[in-house]
């Protein structure tokens, strides 16, 4: 018998029928990509200036779909974020790109990058024991934890709980924290006071019009300014010309990362890039 409670009926819409078909599907698709390895981690640089040497690298993931081909990870990582499986390919991506650094570290020596950078979800860091998940990973590849920064946005971290709790787990095993798409979330200077931080990724969007004077120099000029007096490293995000990258280093941004350096792939050039932007 029908409900009689007076609550109205949820008519469902085929667009909402639609999205929550398609929700379910790839949900389930996610599922078995983790289980045919299907799934893979690429590697973008971030340069240190004057001398462009890659000082670290971003863990980004990547979907190898049989039929669709690479899918991007701003289709599927939502999704796996709300229906969990990001807990489980979180700790894969973690696991691969320490395993990684570690293996660098070997064959390169001293041309390795420094450290690497892995993106962690709210719903991963919200975890009570992604602390200990993290420490096993390091003990596991062997790689020092000083060699790991996660990338944290501000909205993971911007209601407290659980959250600050593990960052401050994690600063106490020496990993580094850095805060993702800085700038663009509700309430990045006031995070600053509560939450522990070592590197501030200065958004894309900060970087695009870099080269014009006025406001979006004033804009990138701040956001260094707070990082530099705060002692923290800032890396400039986005970075596509070299016009952008002289224009970020005139403002004292040292660290770089972007399309003129170097795309994400599974196997980066750690020779000094060729691009090396004058030096004032
Ligand atoms: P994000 O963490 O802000 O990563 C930077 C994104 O900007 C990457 O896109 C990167 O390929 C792209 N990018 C880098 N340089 C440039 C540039 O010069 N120009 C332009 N137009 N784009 C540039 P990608 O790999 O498609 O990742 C998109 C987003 O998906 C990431 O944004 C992140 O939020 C999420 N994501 C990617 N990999 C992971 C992961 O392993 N775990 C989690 N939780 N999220 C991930
Ligand atoms: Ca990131
Ligand atoms: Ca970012
Ligand atoms: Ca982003």
């Amino acid at each position: 018998a029908a409900k009689q409670t007076g609550e109205p009926v949820r008519r469902w819409t085929p667009a909402l029928d639609e999205r929550a078909g398609e929700f379910v599907r790839l949900g389930a698709e996610i599922r078995a990509a983790l289980d045919n390895d299907q799934f893979r981690v690429v590697y973008q640089p971030i340069v240190e200036l004057p001398s462009a040497r890659v000082a670290a690298v971003e863990a980004l993931v990547r979907w190898e779909h049989p039929v669709r081909g690479l899918v991007s990870p701003a289709a599927f990582i939502p999704v796996a974020e709300r229906n969990g499986l990001i807990v489980e390919l979180g700790e894969w991506i973690l696991r691969t790109a320490c395993h990684r650094l570690a293996g660098w570290r070997v064959e390169l020596g001293p041309a390795a990058p420094d450290r690497v950078s892995v993106n962690v979800s709210a719903r991963q860091l919200a975890r009570p024991h992604f602390a200990a998940t993290v420490a096993a990973a390091l003990a596991d590849s062997g790689l020092p934890a000083s060699c790991l920064a996660v990338e944290v946005t501000e909205t993971a971290v911007f209601e407290g709980g659980q959250a600050v709790v593990a960052l401050h787990e994690l600063r106490a095993l020496g990993v580094r924290i850095a805060l993702d798409d800085f700038g663009t979330g509700h309430s990045s200077l006031g995070l600053l006071q509560t939450v522990p931080v070592d590197i501030l990724k200065v958004d894309k969007s900060f970087v695009d019009n870099v080269t014009e004077a006025g406001r979006p120099t004033v804009i990138a000029d701040a956001l260094y300014q707070v990082s530099a007096g705060l002692g923290l490293l800032a890396v400039a995000e986005g970075v596509e010309t070299a016009d952008q990258a002289e224009a970020l280093h005139r403002l004292g941004y040292r660290y770089l990362q972007g399309y003129h350096f170097g795309r994400p792939v599974a196997e980066p050039e750690f020779a000094p890039a060729t691009a090396v932007v004058a030096v004032a």
